[in-house]
């Protein structure tokens, strides 16, 4: 695979309009950004842009309009933020508020490229999506890999290509379905997988155990039999901190008494966190490793009172020596609650796109930017 190429190749940028697609897809809560890593993330190629006598018009999607103008959706306050930031950049309304931004309408393409002379995209968090914006401007414009880009892409190929030994991934969340096909692939590069998290219910139970009123995939027990045969060690959790009937996610008021178990549930009773015993068990896993990719929460952590589990983790992956790596999105945001976030070699910012990376070796926008014309 070619290199992508990068902000240097794009040659002397003064005088020039260079467009850039950004993930600026923030969270904001009452009009204000919650969040502004992913502002903040892009800054090291927006001032060398800027740096180098560029004038920069950016652009970004956020959260997910209905392909029409909906000020719930505005990036008003991603302009705010970004010019107290570095003054200067240009930011163009939400692409998401056209239908064509999707669709990848030529038409956009070319309304969006108009007037520019180069186009840099560092939206990693966008760059599995065959969106106008991600695969359009690289077929009209010298383009290049923006600084962030740049860096998770080469941060996520060297975990598959050249990762520290032992190569540990500890895997969470909800549905062992949205992540089969990541976990297959990773399969074939780690030394032992963790699973925790809601998934870890269908292993269990594909080992036997009976697993309550948990969340558990019927249809991928067979699917986790056969992985749990394959030649790689797969670590469940030999305890579970379960939630009783009548007991409430997010409501403590509501009752229901949380027991520490073994791996059988009695019928009623809801798997919500790994137990404290498999938290440490995991986190001597993660702490002779030479490589930890963490992906999905061990538990409901959202409900302080099932976090421990993906506390244990987010703690032994700052404390291991390990290269530590968090593919974004729950992950990301666990690391952060729990205090750890600076602690991490790397933290993805873009939570689907890691994985698409991870799983398919390489992604639409990438692609896009190695068929470039150059300078
Ligand atoms: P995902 O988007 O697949 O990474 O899933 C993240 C979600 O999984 C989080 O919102 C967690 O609350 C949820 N989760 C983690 N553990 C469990 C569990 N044992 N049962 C149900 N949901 C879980």
């Amino acid at each position: 695979m070619s290199s992508l190429p990068r902000l240097e190749d794009l040659g002397d940028l003064a005088g020039k309009s260079v467009l850039l697609r950004a993930d600026f897809n923030v969270p904001i809560i009452d009009g204000r950004i919650s969040d502004d890593l992913r502002i903040r993330a892009a800054l090291p190629t927006i001032r060398r842009l800027v740096g180098q006598g560029a004038s920069v018009t950016a652009c970004t999607h956020l959260g997910r309009p209905d392909g029409r103008p909906d000020p719930a959706y505005s990036v008003d306050p991603v302009r705010d933020r970004l010019s107290e930031l570095v003054p200067g950049v240009e930011l163009l309304e939400n692409l998401r508020f056209d239908p064509r931004e999707t669709a990848n309408e030529g038409s956009f393409v070319e309304e969006l490229v108009k007037g520019h002379d180069a186009f840099v995209n560092d939206a990693f968090g966008a760059s599995h999506r065959a969106h106008a914006s991600i695969v359009g401007p690289p077929r009209f414009l010298p383009s290049a890999a923006g600084r962030l880009l740049h860096r998770e892409v080469e941060v996520l190929d060297g975990l598959r290509a050249t990762p520290r030994r032992p190569f540990v991934a500890v895997m969470g969340g909800s549905k062992v379905s949205d992540k089969l096909a990541v976990i297959e692939a990773l399969l074939e590069s780690v030394d032992s997988l963790i699973v925790g998290g809601g998934m870890c219910f269908t292993f269990l139970a594909a080992k036997g155990y009976s697993v309550g009123a948990s969340l558990c995939e019927d249809d991928m027990v067979d699917t986790c039999a056969r992985l749990l045969d394959g030649p790689k060690t797969i670590h469940l959790p030999y305890d579970i901190t379960a939630m009783g009937p009548g007991g409430k996610l997010m409501d403590p008021a509501a009752g229901g008494d949380v027991r520490q178990m073994g791996t059988n549930l009695p019928a009623g009773w809801t798997g919500v966190d790994i137990g404290p015993g498999s938290a440490a068990a995991f986190g001597d896993v993660i702490h002779e490793a030479g490589t930890v990719l963490w992906n999905g929460p061990m538990g409901v952590f959202e409900d302080p009172r099932f976090g421990g589990g993906t506390g244990a983790v987010a703690q032994a992956m700052a404390d291991t020596k390990a290269f530590t790596v968090v593919g974004g999105g729950d992950s990301a945001a666990a690391a952060k609650l729990f205090g750890v976030e600076h602690e991490m070699d790397h933290v993805s910012t873009g939570g689907g796109a890691s994985l698409a990376l991870i799983e398919q070796g390489d992604l639409v926008g990438l692609k896009a930017l190695r068929g470039a014309p150059s300078v």
